[in-house]
This record gives C-alpha cells, sequence and structure tokens, in this order.
C-alpha cells in the first residue's frame, strides 16, 4: 500500500509544507512551513516605555514587515489565527485580567480598510477591549521627522472619559518604533488612573530611528 500525504500549503507563504523535519510529521496541527515557522518565533523582547513593563512579541525584521503589510492589506482570517495562536497560552496566562486598550489608527483609514487590524490582531486574547483613544488625523510616523513626531499626542484623544481606577489596562498596537505614539496613549490613559498600565506590541524595531 502506498501512503498519499495530503499537501499542506504554509498559511503566511502559500509554499507547500515540505515534511523536512523529522518532529513535524507528528504534528497534525502544522500550518506553517518550516522556514515561516522559525521566523515566527515569538521572542518576548521585554523593555520600558516610561516606567512602564512593555514587551514586544517580534524584533521588526522585513520577514515580519511584510507580514503585517500583508496583513493590513488584506485581512485574513487564517492569517488572523496563526497570528496568535502560537503563543496564545502564554499571553493569555500573562495579562489575564486585562483590559485592552488599542492604539488607533485614523477612524478614516480604518472605514476604508474595513477593520481595524490591531483591534483584529490581539482579539483573539478574549480580554474587553476598550477603544477609548482617538487618532484625529492620518498622521504616518514614518513620513515625520524625529521634531514632528513628538508632535503625535496633538492628534491623539480620549473619546471617552471612563473610570478605570479598578482596572489593570494593555496597550497594543503593531509595530513600536520610537515610541512617541505608546507615550502620547500612555499620558491619556494615566488621567484614568488604572491600577497598573502594561505595553505589548507585535513588533518593535532594533534601533531607534533618528
Ligand atoms: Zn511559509
Amino acid at each position: 500500500m502506498k501512503l498519499t500525504p495530503t499537501t499542506k500549503h504554509c498559511k503566511i507563504c502559500f509554499k507547500e509544507i515540505k515534511i523536512d523535519d523529522i518532529l513535524r510529521i507528528f504534528d497534525k496541527d502544522i500550518c506553517l512551513c518550516s522556514k515561516c515557522q522559525r521566523e515566527f518565533e515569538p521572542k518576548f523582547i521585554n523593555f520600558k516605555v516610561d516606567a512602564y513593563q512593555a514587551t514586544a512579541l517580534f524584533e521588526y525584521t522585513p520577514y515580519i514587515k511584510e507580514l503585517i503589510y500583508k496583513y493590513k492589506g488584506c485581512f485574513d482570517y487564517e492569517l488572523n489565527d496563526v497570528f496568535l495562536n502560537m503563543y496564545f497560552k502564554e499571553l493569555k496566562m500573562r495579562y489575564s485580567g486585562y483590559k485592552i486598550i488599542p492604539i488607533p489608527s485614523y477612524a478614516q483609514d480604518d472605514k476604508t480598510r474595513g477593520f481595524n487590524h490591531v483591534v483584529e490582531m490581539f482579539k483573539n486574547l478574549g480580554l474587553e477591549t476598550l477603544q477609548i483613544i482617538e487618532k484625529t488625523a492620518h498622521f504616518k510616523q514614518a513620513e515625520h521627522k524625529a521634531r514632528k513626531r513628538s508632535e503625535i499626542s496633538k492628534y491623539l484623544v480620549l473619546k471617552k472619559e471612563i473610570n478605570l481606577e479598578k482596572d489593570k489596562v494593555l496597550l497594543v498596537d503593531d509595530i513600536y518604533t520610537t515610541g512617541s505614539t505608546m507615550r502620547a496613549a500612555i499620558n491619556l490613559v494615566e488621567k484614568l488612573n488604572p491600577k497598573q498600565i502594561r505595553v505589548l506590541v507585535f513588533a518593535k524595531t532594533r534601533t531607534i530611528p533618528s
């Protein structure tokens, strides 16, 4: 009898998954090729934003950049599963009881896109999401010099004043570069006196571009 293996395709790069590693033969839930699997191993990089503890799942490599670009451009539920499933348990444990506050995009951009990618990215954690910060203009970090970047604080506003005194909050974003957006968001959230503030981002650049 001849065994005909079912062909599976990588959920990220769509290439056929070759079972090139003996351990992978027994992994029924395999959904990534070995290259993507390696690249997609979360790094859990710890850093600080002002006094607050922050974690990045990945370094912002060209691979991760491409992945986020793909995700933003064409929202894909399968990709969404891949995004968080691999480190789900760890994240759920770490942030149990937290409420998520996503760093917003300009509302008009979400409307064009049909979804907010940051909200979708972290939705699977099953935590309550408070969309209380609003971005009032299209402001792209990359298009501005360092001095101007700090002006982001003018474009972030609290759209809802809620009482967070009993809550632990987790600010989430996709990419962390200079941190000016995150700091502006923290300044707003601090006014609501949460019990604790933590930061979780999908990817962080290694060096701060000037
Ligand atoms: Zn792949």
